[in-house]
């Protein structure tokens, strides 16, 4: 194959970039930014202020595609899962785990620095160029519409020349403001009503210089939406800097940006104890600085029937997350290495409805951290799903995933047993399947809680009593996971297994 034309130089496309360097002669990537000449923040991606951490399945992808980025990243200052005391505070205690529950190394950097390795290493791969201070405009089309053969493109500097560049298949990584439906309604195309959670998130971000003598600790402290509690992570990266992010959705009262009110705010976060007598230690050095979002979105292009060939769409501009739950770069990982996997057996056995079965495969990695993170934010007042799609088993995942975290919780305190955790955990990295999350006898091992209220109201949502029955309701209940957990994964989880049992 020939020419590829990849939208933006964010994480989503520079993964992306790289693996299609594997099929494509000639990967050209197209962003409308300067690069910096060194790992600083851009004015293309806001949020790359706040602190970036990449789960282990999405960390797994990249180390496949860079291989020894996580050690190039520790080797500039970054900081390995490996050196990390893991702290974790909810309503019902605080779990101190001495290592990272996945035994596959992270690096936590600034967001800056991820992308200035990875670019770096895309940098030394001829066959790929990048073109940057170039915005894309359009997308170019064949006569019968039927496909895209490459895109319009303004300079944003100069003479602000505007041009048409040709390519065989064009993707979309340009993220959150991406404008593929306004290209596509451009074209003739109408688009479904996407799915979206009217989440009203605010999150407010402030750094810290950090002694390098203090132990390295990742801290999160979980909200409760129903007291109005906030979440607060603490996390250090390179250079001796520490950041702490605070969060709430509901869009009632965000986390404030002055920073009298943001130290006072502090005091509010269950680890508010920890958190608090670090603070004593740290000088504060840039922010509090804030970041909103209305709306995450899902698209539902895998519907279109008239979806054009030579185009995909992955990343933020396919489905965007509440970024507190980290998911962002992992589903990108797992996008892109679809695209990759689906252009390997499209070499084998060609498929003439290539790009819809590849968004259609995409779907199912977005689907199981769109339904997860929804559950978790639907818990704030005033959070709301919509669109024409229905959000399965909310109301019982979100009892069923409290009474979890309490018996986790108090496995850890009481008994020093950590695998509840790690259960849940991997869930939410998309490491574990949730049909192993929820599933008959790990209900049956929750609901036995002496009959506390979080017991009961799980009960009362159940309406089912005898556990021969657990199963059928729990398939009733909880929508059916399609996501692909292959070899790779079931490896890695099975390194997981001691911690886990
Ligand atoms: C506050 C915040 C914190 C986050 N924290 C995390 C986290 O801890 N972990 C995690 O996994 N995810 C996190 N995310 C999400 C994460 O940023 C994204 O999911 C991830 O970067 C993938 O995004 P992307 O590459 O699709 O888009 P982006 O990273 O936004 O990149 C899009 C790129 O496209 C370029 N572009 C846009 N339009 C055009 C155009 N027309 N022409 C040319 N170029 C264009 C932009 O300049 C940019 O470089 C966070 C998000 C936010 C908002």
């Amino acid at each position: 194959m020939k020419k590829v034309v990849v939208i933006g130089a964010g994480i989503a496309g520079l993964i992306t970039a790289r693996m299609l360097a594997d099929y494509y002669e000639e990967v050209c990537v197209i962003e409308r930014d300067e690069f910096p000449s060194e790992p600083n923040n851009r004015q293309g991606v806001p949020q790359s202020f706040h602190p970036h951490r990449v789960q282990p399945r999405g960390g797994l992808i990249m180390e496949h595609y860079f291989p020894g980025y996580n050690e190039e990243l520790i080797a500039l200052g970054a900081i390995s899962s490996h050196e990390e005391k893991l702290v974790v505070t909810n309503k019902y205690g605080t779990l101190v785990n001495k290592e990272d529950p996945s035994s596959f190394k992270i690096a936590s950097s600034s967001r800056a620095l991820m992308e200035w390795v990875l670019r770096k290493r895309i940098q030394e791969i001829s066959h790929i160029s990048f073109l940057t201070n170039t915005e894309v405009t359009g997308l170019l089309v064949s006569e019968d519409k039927r496909s895209i053969t490459g895109i319009y493109t303004k300079e944003r500097r100069g003479e602000k020349c505007e041009k048409q560049f040709p390519a065989d298949m064009v993707i979309d990584a340009s993220g959150r403001s991406s404008k593929l439906i306004r290209w596509l309604e451009q074209i003739g195309l109408s688009v479904p009503e996407p799915e979206v959670l009217k989440v009203s998130l605010g999150y407010s971000t402030r750094y810290y210089k950090i002694k390098s003598s203090i132990p390295n600790e990742f801290v999160m402290s979980d909200s409760d939406p129903e007291q109005g509690i906030r979440a607060g992570i603490f996390t250090r990266i390179e250079d001796d800097i520490a950041g702490l992010i605070l969060f709430n959705a509901g869009g009632e009262e965000y986390p404030s940006t002055q920073p009298e009110e943001f130290q006072e705010q502090l005091k509010h976060l269950f680890a508010s104890d920890k958190i608090v007598k670090l603070m004593e230690r740290l000088e504060p050095v840039q922010g509090p600085r804030g970041y909103r979002i209305s709306e995450s979105i899902r698209q539902h292009f895998e519907l279109m029937e008239d979806w054009p060939s030579g185009l995909l769409v992955l990343g933020d501009a396919f489905c965007s997350f509440d970024p507190i739950h980290g998911q962002g770069i992992t589903v990108a990982a797992i996008e892109a290495e679809t695209i990759g996997k689906s252009l390997e057996a499209q070499r084998l056995h060609p498929d003439p409805q290539f790009e819809r079965n590849v968004l259609l495969r995409m779907q199912q990695a977005i689907d199981p951290a769109w339904w997860l993170s929804s559950v978790a934010d639907l818990r704030w007042r005033g959070v709301e799903h919509g669109g024409p799609y229905e959000l399965k088993g909310v109301d019982f995942a979100q009892k069923y995933i409290n009474l979890f975290t309490k018996k986790a919780m108090k496995k850890a305190d009481q008994e020093k047993d950590n695998h509840l955790f790690f259960m849940q955990f991997l869930m939410n990295a998309l490491i574990l399947p949730p049909s192993e999350y929820f599933k008959a006898d790990v209900l049956d091992m929750i609901l036995n809680d002496n009959g506390s209220e979080e017991e009961m109201e799980l009960r009362a949502t159940l309406r089912v009593q005898d556990p021969e029955l657990y199963q059928q309701k729990l398939d009733e209940v909880i929508p059916l996971f399609q996501l692909d957990y292959d070899e790779e994964i079931k490896k890695l989880l099975e390194t997981l297994q001691p911690a886990m049992s």
